[in-house]
């Protein structure tokens, strides 16, 4: 596909988000940009800074110069906090219980928007994912899609998750968990999570991560004209 997009990814947490927008990258030789993974590392850098997470002054004050950076490589999982590797420290429970309460705070996110939608211009294709994508990074993006699925199945899938990567089993912590961040994510009053009016709403409950990969390219024909 020789033409340029940008291609808006939302939806709460075990939706597939991140595997679907991947390999929807992959496929069409894009770039692809994780902007939880960059809310996870200011969450890092403020709980290593030993603030308040209730505190929103001393969250903005010690955030506001964190030097972070992602990658842009669909197969990599690359995350930093000045030179050092992050990837897999802001994956782990910690960070993840941390994190709905530091991206609630205004300036972080305002930081955050900016950088994100600074690497979003860069060169070529590029497959964003997050929250608030579609309604507010990138208003203008090609393609919007919304994921969802019912928190049990989200719940189960993560759960999954957790137990192949050797971080025990638990789903009724798991799905706790996942009503936790879907109602501090959906009702905080700067970007909530929603869907954006022109986005694409897909219900993945149902579908595998190769199904849905395979609708998105159907609708990325469809909108460039493409043939399959
Ligand atoms: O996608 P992931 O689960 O890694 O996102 C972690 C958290 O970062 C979300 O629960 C949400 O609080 C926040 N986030 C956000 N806006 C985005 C991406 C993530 O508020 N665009």
């Amino acid at each position: 596909m020789s033409e340029t997009l940008v291609i808006a990814v939302d939806g709460p947490a075990g939706t597939g988000k991140s595997t679907v927008s991947r390999g929807l990258a992959r496929t069409l030789g894009a770039r692809y940009l994780d902007t939880g993974a960059m809310y996870r590392v200011v969450t890092l850098a403020a709980m290593r800074a030993g603030v308040d997470l209730h505190d929103t002054p001393a969250i903005e004050s010690v955030t506001k110069d964190v030097p972070l950076s992602v990658g842009d490589d669909p197969d990599k999982d690359e995350a930093y906090l000045d030179a050092e590797d992050v990837s897999a420290e802001i994956r782990g429970e910690a960070v993840t219980k941390a994190v709905s309460a530091v991206s609630a705070v205004p300036a972080v996110r305002a930081r955050l928007v900016g950088l994100q939608r600074e690497l979003a211009s860069g060169p070529g294709s590029i497959v964003v994912e997050g929250r608030d994508i579609g309604t507010v990074v990138l208003p203008d993006a090609d393609l919007k899609v919304f994921l969802t699925a019912s928190p049990e199945v989200r719940a189960r899938r993560r759960n999954e998750q957790n137990i192949a990567a050797g971080l025990g089993d638990d789903y009724e912590a798991v799905l706790a968990d996942v009503q936790r961040r879907d109602h501090l994510d959906s009702n905080r009053p700067v970007s909530p999570l929603r869907a954006a009016d022109d986005a694409v709403v897909i219900d993945t409950s149902d579908m595998s991560a190769a199904e849905v990969v395979e609708q998105l390219l159907a609708l990325v024909r469809e909108r460039t004209g493409a043939t399959p």
